[in-house]
């Protein structure tokens, strides 16, 4: 069989690739130190999993509504006018299986073929894969140290043509933790105002800020933003639910009700226990404490990994969010390991498995120049991971 343009045009996850290869070596008994996995390293909450567990108890087995139950619409509607003063109502909101089944069907939502989406990077490995699934055409426009590694006012016009039909903004941002300012957020809002263009807005990493800063959705800081944006969120990363699968955005009612259709052929409906699970993780008591101590354990791990990083004069984008630390490795290009020339960031993490620490290629994200670090480990793995890197960087020649 011949498979089509399309699915051949598609790169696997980067992501999900790295970090099988990481635990399949730990499986064989290796010592790694895996910075891979993008997925918090917690267990879900106890009273989460009580959640489910009684919902299994009442025979919630069956399939449910499409968008999703609507007891969970309804606490997400609550999380999103409590956390990002944005009102919407139940039928605005779609549940998904995970926030990257929610991206996926927002793209096929909204994108004609040859459409253009507008995606900064360092960006995270689906977006541009999922707008080829879709039929768009990602339009890349790389940002750097200068702009904060964030998309400036100017470079976004530039980029717009006549074919431009929306922009892909991600705050906190996976890979570089990145997050934006609500001053940014207004600028870029009106540059797709005075363009009609729409923003889709991916902010599954909303829980985890630090440094004082405040997670601010771009839905929120215009009537235009917000009437012509769709706001992508999920349980994955704010209560360790990676795999139960539950993501969810919300969009104006007509675009929601075209997603819900559309979902309605592609997976009927998110799992149903797992709607029962996350609607406990909204709406239970031990949610805000769960998701203070989680936020403050990975924001020691980043001090713990930047000063680390700093101590060894290695250079990084500094993270304000999410719960990445994305180093620079291109001053490495062209020098050796054990024999074997390091020619760009594949090169680099494949090598640096010898020395038992495992990363993520920033060329997954666009930048070949970085590897991605997740700080979901240990501060014990941090220090030995750290001490692994810098063996590593004095053995190159
Ligand atoms: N967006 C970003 C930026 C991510 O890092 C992830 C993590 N996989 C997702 C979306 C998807 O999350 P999930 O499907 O687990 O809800
Ligand atoms: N978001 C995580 C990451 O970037 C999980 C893997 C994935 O879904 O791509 O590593």
């Amino acid at each position: 069989m011949e498979i089509s343009e399309r699915a051949k045009s598609i790169s696997p996850s980067v992501t999900l690739e790295v970090s099988a290869k990481a635990n399949a070596l730990k499986a064989e008994g290796a010592s790694i130190i895996a910075f891979t996995a993008g997925e918090p390293d917690f267990n879900t909450p106890e009273y989460i999993i009580d959640g489910a567990k009684s919902a299994l108890d009442e025979g919630k087995t069956k399939y449910t509504a499409t968008p999703g139950i609507k007891e969970l619409r309804k606490a997400i509607a609550e999380k999103f006018r409590k956390d990002n003063g944005l009102v919407y109502t139940e039928d605005q909101i779609v549940v998904s299986d995970g926030a990257k089944s929610s991206l996926y069907h927002a793209f096929a939502a909204i994108l004609n073929d040859g459409d253009e989406v507008i995606v900064p990077s360092p960006y995270w490995v689906t977006y541009c894969e999922q707008i080829k699934m879709c039929g768009g055409v990602a339009k890349v426009v790389k940002t750097d140290e200068k702009s904060g590694y964030k998309l400036f006012k100017s470079q976004l016009e530039n980029a717009i043509t006549d074919k431009t039909k929306c922009l892909l903004l991600n705050s906190p941002c996976n890979p570089t933790g990145v997050v934006y300012e609500e001053s940014e957020l207004k600028d870029i809002a009106k540059v797709c105002e005075d363009h009609g263009l729409y923003i889709i807005s991916d902010e599954v990493y909303e829980k985890l800020v630090f440094d004082g800063k405040k997670h601010i959705s771009i839905a929120s800081v215009s009537q235009y933003a917000k009437e012509n944006t769709i706001v992508i969120n999920g349980v994955s990363k704010s209560y360790a639910m990676t795999g139960w699968r539950i993501g969810y955005l919300a969009a104006p009612l007509n675009v929601a009700k075209a997603i819900s259709k559309m979902q309605g052929h592609t997976t009927s409906n998110a799992c149903s226990v797992a709607q029962y699970a996350a609607l406990t993780a909204l709406t239970g008591r031990d949610g805000e404490n769960y998701i203070r101590f989680m936020a403050s354990e990975f924001d020691e791990r980043r001090k713990i990994l930047s000063s680390l990083l700093d101590a060894e004069g290695i250079k990084y984008v500094y993270p304000s969010g999410a719960f990445y630390v994305f180093m620079r490795v291109d001053d490495y290009f062209g020098k050796s390991y054990d024999g074997n020339k390091i020619t760009g960031s594949v090169d680099f993490c494949n090598l640096l498995l010898s020395e038992g620490v495992a990363a993520v290629p920033g060329a997954a994200f666009g930048e070949d120049g970085f590897v991605r670090l997740a700080y979901t480990v240990s501060k014990e793995d941090e220090i030995e991971g750290v001490k692994r890197i810098s063996t590593f960087l004095k053995k190159l020649v």
